[in-house]
């Protein structure tokens, strides 16, 4: 089956999840995936969810556990730099006909990666793969590229109401 580049974007809630629901889909059809999390670090409940699915899903996490707000640190750089090369393995290993990477896009507008590093990904991404990216702030070169973007966008949104991730809902 040929498969595709998709973005999910936007300041709304539904783009993490979204990807997560494209992963259930796929796991159900007995897609082998491999979910890569930028940014993130430590217990997000799908994490416990998909270890369930430990057959067919691989997560790993590649970040410092908060959003790298002003200069990243060594640190933050190092740890997605590892992602970066460690999702290239996965991608060229041919064993996951579905990759996403979330939060990836974050991981770009933070200055922890470069649009390049994202842009060599999808150019590595077999006919036969399909190649999910969540976050905000989505580069140009990123949209231009993909096959697919959706964009959520937020009427409102209960953080900014002091409201912040709940386990179970938003973690
Ligand atoms: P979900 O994982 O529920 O699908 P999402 O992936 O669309 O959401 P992200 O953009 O990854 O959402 O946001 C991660 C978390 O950041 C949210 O759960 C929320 O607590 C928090 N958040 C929401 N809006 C803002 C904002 N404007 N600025 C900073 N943090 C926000
Ligand atoms: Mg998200």
């Amino acid at each position: 089956m040929k498969g595709y580049v998709q973005v999910y974007t936007g300041d709304g809630k539904g783009k993490t999840t979204a990807a997560l629901g494209l992963a259930l889909r796929a796991v159900g059809a007995g897609l082998k995936v491999y979910l890569a999390q930028f940014i993130k670090r430590g217990t997000y409940s799908e994490i416990n969810a998909l270890k369930r699915f430990s057959d067919s899903v691989t997560v790993e996490q590649f970040g410092c556990g908060r959003f790298a707000k002003g200069k990243p640190s060594a640190e933050d750089i190092s740890a997605a730099r590892k992602g970066l090369a460690r999702i290239k393995e996965i991608i060229s290993s041919g064993q996951y006909p579905v990759v996403i990477l979330d939060e990836a896009n974050v991981a770009v507008s933070c200055g922890l990666l470069a649009v390049q590093d994202l842009l060599d990904i999808i150019d590595l991404k077999p006919e036969d793969m399909e190649l999910v990216i969540t976050g905000r702030d989505a580069a140009p070169q990123i949209v231009e590229k993909a096959d697919l973007v959706s964009e959520v966008n937020a009427i409102k949104h209960y953080f900014q109401n002091g409201v912040t991730a709940r386990i179970g809902i938003e973690k």
